[in-house]
């Protein structure tokens, strides 16, 4: 059985990449390793396609033994950035996919597991998230994620391709046996940001508004364990090898946890200090997201079992206290050591 993972040398497509050959897949990668990196892919086992997956040599080459199923990360996930730069946002994680599906129809592969968002449902009105509550997303990021989820329901009218559109919400933590970790350059995520605030990296952790209306004043996220990601990934494949409908499913635990809870479990956990500041609100941060995630447990059978808080910031640690610091080598001299989704 064979899995193409786009994106799998990302943060979240390398833990399911090595959860997908644990289970005997023969997986082939394709990553251009703008973001990615070569060595969070460990399984020797494993086929890396270095470049882009809207290059016909390279789905020649991924294509060319019969593909079960197309497991899709690959797409830049800076929010910042999407709305500064919408353009680049639209054109990869929009437009390079349909060279993939023009491929997945040609070649009549019609199984796609898809990287979908929270961020799709942009301010949400009611809480907790149901996958059927209305999208209006905030930022161009969550438009083309949004926009990628259409044109797989057009292609199931169209041509029967099955997707499941996995709604994420915080990704977070390392691989249990601190392998393989998240490597973000820049760095704009809560958790590493405070390890790094603990560990004397940076000077403190500014606490982006502390006047939301939540019980602490401070934004209210709902994490998930990148293991407990992957495992659902792997879980979707066997719901559409099932013969499982076109369906969205939310992961995440349901579970609030404030900036200053998840500050304040990171020092008990570590035993660090973190110094913080509090400074205004970011733009475009809801005051709270938070998953049901019933759909996930009754439709895959999923649900999250590493997402405890503690256990999140434990990995975490575990991987930015090795020697290496959280960092893979460079792909090359020129490249940074960058990551996403
Ligand atoms: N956050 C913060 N300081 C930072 C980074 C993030 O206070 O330096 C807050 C942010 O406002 C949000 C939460 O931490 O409420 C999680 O942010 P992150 O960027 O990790 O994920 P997001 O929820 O934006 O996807």
């Amino acid at each position: 059985m064979r899995v193409i993972v786009t994106g799998g040398a990302g943060y979240i497509g390398s833990h399911t990449v090595r959860e997908l050959a644990r289970a005997g897949w023969d997986v082939v990668v394709i990553d251009n390793l703008v973001y990615g990196h070569r060595a969070a892919i460990i399984d020797p086992e494993v086929t890396l396609l270095e470049g882009s997956l809207d290059d016909q040599k390279i789905l020649d080459q991924a294509f060319s033994k019969p593909v079960d199923v197309v497991v899709h990360f690959a797409a830049y996930a800076y929010v910042g950035e999407s709305v500064t730069e919408p353009l680049k946002y639209y054109q990869n994680n929009l437009a390079a996919p349909l060279t993939l599906l023009a491929r997945m129809k040609a070649e009549n592969c019609t199984r796609f597991v898809f990287s979908s968002t929270c961020a799709t449902y942009g301010i949400p009105e009611e809480m907790p998230i149901v996958e059927t509550l209305a999208q209006n997303p905030i930022n161009p990021y969550g438009q083309s994620k949004l926009m990628l989820e259409k044109v797989l329901q057009d292609c199931e009218t169209a041509w029967g391709l099955k997707s499941v559109f996995l709604r994420y919400f915080n990704a977070a933590g390392s691989s249990s046996d601190g392998k393989i970790g998240e490597d973000h350059n820049p760095e704009t995520h809560l958790i590493p940001l405070v390890i790094a605030a603990g560990m004397g990296k940076r000077k403190d952790i500014k606490i982006f508004g502390s006047d939301y209306p939540t019980p602490d004043g401070t934004c209210v996220r709902d994490y998930i364990h990148v293991e407990d990601l992957a495992s659902a990934h792997s879980k979707a494949i066997t719901y559409l090898s099932d013969g499982g409908d076109t369906i969205a499913v939310n992961l995440g635990t349901g579970i609030p946890v404030s900036v200053n809870e998840l500050i304040q479990t990171f020092e008990k956990v570590t035993g660090l200090k973190v110094p913080v500041q509090y400074t205004d609100r970011r733009p475009g941060d809801p005051p709270e997201l938070l998953a049901d995630p019933s759909r996930a447990k009754e439709v895959l059978g999923w649900q999250a079992v590493n997402s405890d808080i503690s256990n999140i910031l434990e990995s975490a640690y575990r991987w930015f206290s090795q020697p290496h610091g959280g960092k893979y080598e460079s792909n090359s001299p020129q490249k940074t050591t960058d990551v996403e989704k």
